[in-house]
């Protein structure tokens, strides 16, 4: 039989109403065996979702003020979903001693994670399955680091005897017994180590979309969803910006060959995005994959009359974005001409010292920072094979009188980046979309 791990976000568990649909879509497939659950997200526009809550109570105790009645909204947020359910389940012992345990100083991560924790608990006892808590099961280790190789042992002896499960998302423990998160949206994290664990089949991770994107949908009307995609493809667009899964999600599943499959919970039959190690099976109708763009990006000019044959010169610059402990994103270059491009948040407050260290390093004949840079990552595995490709995207951008000020074409063909100016981005988006995909 198939093994399936399926993970639920926020807000497809945000009420009872959210917990029946997520139960009909466990039930409706007995591989669905092992279930990762994050806290309770927003049920409408201007909710808050338990964690913000939670970090909220915290802060709160922090600063000596009263959390009583505001912990009061967090009890009835877990007592509407039980009594919704008509569930015959206490859960008020498991609350005081939170409350007690926020107010006694056990920390920002143990009070953020309860959320996971008690919506966990809830679930199982709804679905008649197992709850292993992730404080068993999930390990950092001293540094803080994610503790793979303890976890990976742990969690399959847990799993081995058992038929279903809950585990909740997001948390796990450091060696000294503390509770530790990952960073936001850190279950999609926990998701993908228990799929691993369990050596599933796929992971499930259930949403309020039906998967990526070709395009994000505020700047560009109706995008086409993206049928597959690779796990490499994926790292691209979401580091642009495109966001349906945590980045670090991937790596635990991608390292055992496991695809993910991003499934609307709203939308069960959609079929939503999977992502694969290799999509070939998967033969795509467009050349490329997706577009996705993000602003705030500066461009540092250098230029020195025979650049090129001065040995050493890149070296040098790049031991002084080292110094300053500033990573760069792109190094296009030319004969006498060095551009680094950098977000513009790394140079907050550093400039001068840059320039200066860059001036004494290398005696340019000029240097500038230039702001209000916006990259655009057009992504697509196709492209490799397609002719012309970037003559068509150079087309769509000029033909809107946008001026590109940067191409940057990585070794792999599977993107090509654009550097334009921020105001330009929406309409570049736009229109390499459109060249691409014609309605
Ligand atoms: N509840 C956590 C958050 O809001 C983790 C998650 O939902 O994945 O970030």
């Amino acid at each position: 039989m198939q093994n399936k791990v399926v993970k639920f976000g926020g807000s497809s568990l945000a009420d009872a109403a959210h917990f029946r649909r997520v139960a009909q879509i466990i039930k409706a497939d007995p591989a669905r065996r092992f279930v990762v659950a994050s806290a309770p997200g927003k049920r409408f526009s201007g909710d808050e979702k338990v964690t913000d809550m939670l970090y909220r109570c915290y802060e709160m105790m922090r600063n000596r003020e009263d959390i009583t009645d505001f912990y009061q909204k967090i009890t009835t947020r877990y007592t509407d979903i039980i009594e919704g359910l008509g569930l015959d389940f206490d859960i008020s012992g498991e609350l005081d001693y939170i409350k007690n345990a926020i107010l006694h100083h056990s920390g920002r991560d143990f009070a953020a994670s309860r959320g996971e924790y008690l919506n966990s608990l809830i679930l199982a006892k709804y679905l008649g399955f197992d709850f292993v808590d992730a404080e068993n099961v999930v390990y950092f280790k001293d540094d803080g680091s994610y503790d793979e190789e303890t976890t990976d042992r742990e969690m399959k002896k847990a799993l081995a005897n058992l038929k279903h499960a809950v585990i909740p998302g997001f948390y796990g423990i450091m060696p000294n017994g503390t509770i530790k998160t990952f960073s936001r949206g850190g279950s999609d994290i926990t998701g993908s180590i228990v799929a691993k664990a369990a050596e599933a089949d796929l992971y499930e991770n259930w949403t309020d979309v039906s998967g990526c994107l070709m395009a994000d949908p505020r700047i560009v009307k109706n995008p086409l969803p993206i049928k597959a995609v690779t796990y490499r493809e994926l790292r691209e667009l979401s580091y642009m910006g495109a966001s349906v899964l945590h980045e670090e999600a991937v790596f635990p599943v991608r390292s055992a060959g496991i695809p993910i499959n991003i499934k609307n919970t709203n939308d069960p039959l959609a079929p939503g995005t999977m992502i694969v190690a290799n999509a070939t099976e998967y033969d795509a109708k467009h050349i490329i994959t997706g577009v996705a763009g993000k602003k705030g990006f500066s461009v540092i000019t250098i230029e020195k009359d025979l650049m090129n044959s001065e040995i050493g010169f890149g070296r040098k610059v790049l031991d002084v974005l080292e110094d300053n402990e500033i990573s760069f994103e792109h190094l296009p270059s030319g004969i006498d001409t060095m551009s680094i491009v950098i977000a513009s948040s790394e140079l907050e407050g550093r400039r001068e010292r840059i320039l200066s260290s860059m001036n004494r390093a290398v005696k340019p004949d000029s240097i500038v920072i230039d702001d209000g840079l916006a990259l655009l990552a057009v992504v697509g595995r196709g492209m490799v094979k397609a002719k012309g490709t970037a003559a068509r995207v150079f087309d769509a951008v000029s033909g809107q009188g946008i001026n590109i000020r940067m191409i940057d074409q990585g070794s792999s063909e599977l993107s090509i980046i654009i550097g334009v100016e921020e105001n330009d981005l929406e309409r570049a988006l736009d229109a390499i979309y459109h060249e691409f995909v014609k309605d």
